[in-house]
């Protein structure tokens, strides 16, 4: 097995270059777009998708230069593992992240922000809430964050459901429970960050940037959440919405349109195409639901292969010469990692290159 890095699928080769020299080709690129809620005002500066906005603070360089406008609100959208990982990295603290990687632009930023509060917003409630505990708890336990719950909100069980999703759901409403009822040193911590269920959103209001978001109260019925009419407002300057990503067109491999992911049954896309992960089934699980999504596909492609007289490597290593594509090959991706340890501050483990180029430059020394 060997790594080929910086070699885009669309610009140095492409699918049927791929199919062409290999027997099998396995399409793993998950979903890297936000959802559009499709609401007015949803393109006003201050307003992001978790998909830019976690790739800013990671450093992806395709996000890199968001610059986000961080205010004293921040409304996050969506009541999901993503939607924590956005507030859990507002509300840290210098001294929380110093053993992180978080990049420093990002880190710099989010200190000298003037935070005052946090929202976290579900559109259902606290039983339909996709957090899983290990997640929600940890924002109980945050330096300088309180979590605010209204105990009124809160329902005595998790109703008929059975299994691991009931008790998920159960540990889910305990520790909300908690969170409701705060003991002296939580109420002392400075910045709240408020959980508002219930509530979807109608209209990003401002006048050139946000400046408040519409909501409109619902009730669950069948597990879909309807508005009820009444509506509300909470005063925002930014605004991040986690509410699930999207797959990119690829060229060469067929789309569902409506699902937001590659046309596929059990992961065939065609014979000797394939595809795993979020780009295969749309963007929900963690590591170990993939791992056991792609052991499935892994040996139906076994099963299906009918090795050709392909010409594989050697093929593909001539085709990138001929192209002229700068391909980063594992030597030189340790390189570039050692580069980023070196570059660390403190307990950091990596300062992380945020640019393409900066990653070659490396490569050049
Ligand atoms: P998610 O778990 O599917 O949550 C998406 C949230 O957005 C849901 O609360 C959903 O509400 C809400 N939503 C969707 N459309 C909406 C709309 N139009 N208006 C208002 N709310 C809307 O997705 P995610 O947070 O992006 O996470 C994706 C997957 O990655 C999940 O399986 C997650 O567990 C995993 N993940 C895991 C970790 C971790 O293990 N630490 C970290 C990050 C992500 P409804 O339920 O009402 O649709």
């Amino acid at each position: 097995m060997r790594f080929l890095g910086n070699v885009a699928v669309g610009r140095d080769v492409n699918i049927g270059d791929l199919t062409a020299l290999y027997d099998a080709v396995v399409v793993a690129v998950g979903a890297g777009e936000d959802r559009r809620l499709g609401i007015p005002g949803e393109d006003l500066s201050g307003v992001y998708g978790s998909c830019a906005f976690v790739g800013w603070y990671n450093g992806h360089p395709d996000h890199r230069d968001l610059a986000p406008r961080l205010g004293t609100n921040v409304v996050v959208i969506g009541n999901g593992n993503v939607a924590i990982d956005v507030v859990r990295v507002l509300a840290k603290t210098p001294a929380e992240m110093a053993t992180s990687d978080l990049c420093r632009h990002a880190a710099e930023a989010i200190a000298a922000a003037p935070l005052a509060a946090l929202h976290l917003v579900g559109r259902r409630g606290p039983v339909e809430a996709a957090f899983t505990p290990a997640e929600l708890a940890e924002l109980g336990r945050l330096e300088r964050c309180r979590p605010v719950v209204d105990a009124a909100v809160l329902p005595g069980g998790v109703g008929d459901l059975d299994g691991p999703e009931r008790a998920y759901k159960e540990k889910n409403l305990e520790i909300l429970r908690s969170f409701a009822e705060p003991d002296e040193e939580t109420i002392g911590k400075p910045l709240p960050l408020d959980f508002v269920f219930h509530a979807r959103p109608v209209a990003i209001l401002g006048n050139g940037k946000v400046e408040s978001v519409r909501f409109e109260r619902t009730l669950v019925r069948d597990g879909i959440a309807a508005g009820a009419g009444e509506t509300f407002e909470i005063a925002a300057d930014t605004m991040v919405t986690a509410i699930g990503y999207t797959m990119a067109a690829l060229d060469g491999v067929p789309m569902d349109a409506n699902r937001g992911v590659i046309a596929n049954r059990d992961g065939v896309i065609e014979p000797g195409l394939y595809a795993v992960g979020w780009s295969k089934r749309g963007p929900s699980g963690t590591i170990p639901t993939n791992r056991a999504d792609s052991i499935a596909v892994v040996e139906r492609m076994l099963g299906d292969l009918k090795p050709a007289s392909k010409s594989g490597r050697d093929g593909l290593d001539a085709l990138l010469r001929q192209r002229g594509s700068r391909v980063v090959s594992l030597a030189d991706w340790h390189r570039i990692e050692a580069a980023e340890a070196a570059r660390a501050d403190g307990e950091h483990p990596r300062e992380k290159f945020t640019r393409i180029e900066e990653m070659l430059a490396v490569l050049e020394d």
